[in-house]
């Protein structure tokens, strides 16, 4: 009790010094806690406590009694954003805090920072049926008293869906390089419908590994989430997406869109699923259909060593791994060409496991046909990601 007396030397308000008490009791605020200790003071020891007008109290400064006037602010800068949580931070004048914590004890007090938040969160509320939220808000504002200034902090929407991909000149996100024009990446073509319904200000497109520009991605499809940045509106409708990215004409089709976390980003680009190719394979010379059924027959169940493929070796460190295959079978040949499938694991280069890329690939179709084999197209027709491990 006898921090009171030195709270009461100071000049500090009525709400200031509750404040100093203000972990004892419920149902009540802080300035009638303040006057609570008053009237105890003179009930018990004849002692009047004088309290300052907030205004000019030497903890808070009057910072209550503006209120209203963050409340606008916020109001105003969240007006364009749809969201339902929300989670108010706030910093103080250093001065204060330490102001404070002359006067303050652990388990009695609580923060004035803790006290304005909470009593801004309550004006925020009345306004709407809006809920705090201190783990995983849609947006955090961050209300720096000493220049009253408002940061927004407003959470990605993240959405999951499997993408097919039917055309050979389409990468799977934006071209880093720059250079001649290239054809829209399908984290661009989803990207901008995207941004067109929710109003956000960039987006991402995380996939479940990635197929080279030429490949395209058939069967069952590649798993994808795509992250709207600051988006305005939340709550879209996701058959609407689909329809507006399927009917555009792109050469690429979305489904099973549902909206998902964050936390489902690093799981998605984690998997690790085998996968089934098809190949148009060529060669220089007219092809033995019984000779490549031999090759592919050595290849099913070889694990293969591979280099990192000189295609890619400025771009990606140079390393060697291994890597199992499955299944090779040959399913027709016409000419000096053949179509070939192949089931491998996850992170195969298929080209280079065909042609043997100069033997950083070994064993190798190429190799065990005995003649030179290149992919002239290449599918993915299918993900297996119905099987445990593969
Ligand atoms: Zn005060």
């Amino acid at each position: 009790m006898w921090r009171i007396f030195d709270i009461s030397g100071s000049g500090v308000c009525r709400r200031c010094a509750g404040r100093v008490y203000g972990k004892v009791g419920t149902g009540i605020d802080n300035a009638m806690r303040g006057s609570i200790i008053q009237f105890i003071f003179s009930l018990l020891w004849k002692e009047d406590l004088k309290f300052q007008d907030e205004d000019s109290c030497a903890i808070c400064h009057g910072i209550f009694g503006r209120l209203d006037i963050y409340r606008e602010m916020i109001m105003d800068a969240s007006r364009e954003y749809e969201f339902r949580t929300f989670l108010i931070g706030s910093r103080f004048d250093a001065d204060i805090i330490q102001n404070e914590e002359r006067f303050h004890s652990e388990t009695y007090s609580e923060s004035i920072k803790k006290e304005f938040n909470r009593e801004l969160g309550k004006r925020l509320q009345s306004f709407s049926d809006r809920e705090f939220d201190k783990d995983d808000p849609d947006i955090a504002f961050q209300l720096d008293t000493r220049y009253d200034s408002l940061k927004l902090q407003v959470k990605s929407l993240f959405i999951y869906g499997t993408y097919r991909k039917f055309r050979r000149d389409i990468p799977q996100t934006r071209w880093i390089y720059g250079g001649p024009e290239k054809s829209d990446s399908l984290e661009e073509i989803i990207g901008k419908k995207l941004s067109g319904l929710t109003g956000c200000s960039n987006y991402f497109l995380h996939g479940a590994g990635r197929e080279d520009v030429d490949v395209r991605m058939l069967g069952n499809g590649r798993e994808f989430i795509i992250e709207a940045w600051e988006p305005k509106k939340r709550s879209i409708d996701l058959g609407e997406l689909k329809t507006m990215v399927n009917s555009s004409g792109s050469g690429i089709e979305i489904s099973n869109l549902k909206f998902t976390s964050k936390r489902h980003v690093q799981e998605l680009k984690a998997s690790d699923y085998y996968k089934t190719y098809e190949a148009l394979v060529q060669s220089p010379d007219a092809i033995d259909g019984h000779k490549l059924t031999g090759a592919a027959q050595k290849l099913t169940g070889k694990v293969i060593y591979q280099r990192t493929p000189l295609r890619v070796s400025g771009r990606r460190s140079d390393l060697t791994r291994h890597r199992e295959v499955r299944e090779t079978s040959v399913l027709g040949v016409d000419g000096f060409t053949a179509r070939i499938q192949i089931t491998a694991q996850a992170g195969t280069y298929i080209k280079e496991l065909v042609s043997g890329d100069h033997g950083r690939t070994e064993p190798n179709l190429a190799h065990l046909y005995g003649s030179e084999l290149t992919v002239r197209e290449l599918d993915v027709i299918r993900i297996h990601r119905s099987e445990i491990n593969g």
